[in-house]
């Protein structure tokens, strides 16, 4: 019998790691924008809390197989963005999620009410978007949390249960403590940067899409707080070119689940 050269099996032993590194790199949840050295202690922030948490913190569905993606819209209700948004959703046959603030829930019932009826996922967004970093962990709770779930809840009949931290940004502890009050946390993998007003014609918003995404993705866009005309011209054009893609929408709750 030949005997097996040790560099033949060294080739082999290698091969094996570098797939399984591929494997569990690709399982891993990032968040895939190229960011600027600010962001970058964000980045990697919440890649951590994501691997250290998998049942309370979302980036995404790194592991899933089919092409589903979920659109995320901060910030709303108003009633000058979001009906536009639901506008284009509800033509396009298109189930978001929106992670809305307590205080504006109050100011228009109407279009939460919208919202709800048009089968969008409703998340919980904070009452009045302060940094959750430097709040206590009962303050959180019961100032930005709760009230907001009772204001939701009172409109929707539902229990929002998931939570988009102000800025993506939650200290360990706050994640631990929520998540084991049954709460999941869900940030994004793909930030359409349409808050940042350097970065947000429609044209880049499409482009930085189209770059980004993959299978399993949550998309950061947002529906209110500042002028999103912009977010509403690309919008369209976004959900025609992933649908031609094969991409399948859906809401946070169904990805992750
Ligand atoms: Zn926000």
């Amino acid at each position: 019998m030949p005997k097996t050269s040790p560099k033949l099996i060294f080739a082999f032993i290698l091969l094996v790691l570098v797939s399984l590194r591929m494997v569990a790199f690709a399982s891993e949840p990032v968040l895939r924008n190229k960011l600027h050295p600010g962001l970058r202690d964000f980045k990697k922030t919440v890649e951590r809390q994501a691997r250290e948490f998998p049942d309370f913190f979302f980036l995404s569905r790194p592991d899933i197989e089919e092409p589903k993606i979920a659109l995320t819209f901060d910030d709303g209700p108003d009633d000058q963005f979001t009906p536009k948004i639901l506008d284009i959703l509800k033509e396009k046959g298109v189930k978001a999620t929106f992670f809305l603030l307590g205080e504006r829930v109050n100011q228009f019932p109407e279009v939460t009410r919208r919202i709800h009826e048009e089968g969008h996922q409703i998340g919980n967004h904070s009452w009045s978007h302060p940094d959750f970093r430097e709040l206590e962990n009962e303050k959180i709770l019961a100032e930005e949390i709760k009230p907001t779930e009772k204001a939701i809840q009172q409109i929707t009949g539902e229990n929002p249960l998931y939570i988009r931290p102000p800025y993506g940004a939650i200290k360990d502890e706050a994640i631990k403590e929520l998540g084991e009050k049954g709460y999941k946390i869900v940030n994004w993998s793909v930030d359409s940067f349409d808050w940042d007003s350097n970065k947000n014609q429609p044209q880049k918003i499409f482009q930085r899409i189209l770059t980004y995404i993959h299978p399993g993705d949550i998309l950061l866009f947002h529906s209110a707080g500042g002028n999103r005309e912009n977010t509403v011209e690309a919008l369209r054009e976004i959900i025609i070119y992933l649908e031609n893609k094969g991409f399948l929408f859906t809401t946070v709750q169904d990805l992750i689940k």
